[in-house]
């Protein structure tokens, strides 16, 4: 089972759609796998060339020659949005994405995790709200 906690999308406060937990998740519980599709590095990068923006989600592996495309086969965890002070962590591992809570997250509230560096390169403007957001993602 990709997902480990009910999972609600509906429209964000940040940016688009959002993903928000329909129950109270303790801090550290793993939410759930990012479904997608597992293609080489190179193939990543053709892909991003082809549909730039915000369309594609794209997941690069450090140590492998890998990405994950999740907007393949995608589930609810692709729309968990960036934000500086977030509330999920992301782990990359054995070819799969991974979402844990970072602290204990209330039902109803939106899920959010800090994409840095692995999203787009610093140019997008970030509208997380944060006390301490960084300005661009
Ligand atoms: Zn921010």
């Amino acid at each position: 089972m990709d997902l480990h906690f009910p999972i609600e999308l509906k429209k964000s406060v940040i940016a688009g759609t959002g993903a928000y937990a329909l129950k109270a998740i303790t801090a550290k519980k793993k939410i759930g796998n990012m479904t997608g599709e597992i293609i080489s590095y190179k193939e990543a990068q053709k892909r991003v060339k082809k549909q730039p923006g915000n369309v594609l989600f794209m997941v690069e592996f450090d140590n492998d020659d890998i990405a994950l495309d999740a907007s393949v086969n995608s589930n609810e965890l692709r729309f968990i949005n960036h934000s500086c002070d977030p509330n999920v962590y992301m782990r990359r591992a054995y070819q799969k994405v991974e979402y844990y809570a970072l602290r204990n997250i209330k039902k109803g509230e939106e899920l959010t995790c800090d994409y840095g560096e692995t999203h787009h390169e610093g140019t997008l403007p970030c509208k997380c709200g944060a006390m301490n957001c960084r300005g661009f993602i």
